[in-house]
């Protein structure tokens, strides 16, 4: 399946969850068995050019494509999960969304001090979600080098929220 091809398998679903967002639905690629691993394969091919310890995946998208590439690159994942969930002691952040404001968290002893961490998420759009997730991630010590999303929407200009020495990866971009 070419790029172009796979990209086709996200469905748009105009005004939701609110008037003016259109919602990029990754469930009707992920229900493909070809074209879910042709998006792990490729985002482990880009991600493989740098050197990880670790990839950090933001609850809840971002563990459908962190848990099959930290198995395919051979790396530890460590959970970002949303208040109240994670039950050793944790370090936690608020932040602004496209879409309203929440807090991450994340256990306070998951990265040694030091460790390459890869951020991956679904979505990259105002960037807001992967920024307060490399803030949470040099709380507890890690080196956040690099992020990997699926989509990334341009137009929100998402990746001039992120230091410039950070790379992106992403698979498919939006206008
Ligand atoms: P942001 O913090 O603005 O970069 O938003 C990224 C987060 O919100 C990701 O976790 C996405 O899953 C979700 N998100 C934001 N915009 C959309 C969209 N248009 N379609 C699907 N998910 C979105």
């Amino acid at each position: 399946m070419n790029l172009e091809n796979l990209q086709n398998k996200i469905r748009n679903i105009p005004n939701f969850p609110k008037p003016g967002i259109e919602f990029k639905d990754i469930t009707t690629l992920l229900k493909d068995a070809a074209a879910y691993k042709e998006v792990i394969d490729a985002l482990a091919q880009k991600i493989s050019q740098t050197h990880i310890d670790y990839i950090v995946a933001i609850e809840s998208r971002g563990y459908l494509l962190g848990a099959p590439l930290a198995y395919k690159l051979g790396t530890g994942l460590v959970l970002v999960r949303k208040p109240g969930k994670l039950p050793a002691e944790v370090e936690k952040i608020e932040y602004d969304l496209e879409y309203g404001k929440d807090t991450l968290e994340i256990h306070k002893d998951s990265i040694e001090k030091g460790k390459k961490v890869l951020v991956i998420d679904d979505l990259l759009a105002t960037g807001g979600t992967v920024k307060a997730t490399i803030d949470l991630v040099k709380k507890v010590g890690g080196d956040v080098v690099a992020t990997a999303f699926m989509i990334e929407l341009e137009n929100l200009h998402g990746k001039e929220k992120l230091p410039s020495d950070i790379k992106v990866y992403s698979l498919f971009k939006y206008k």
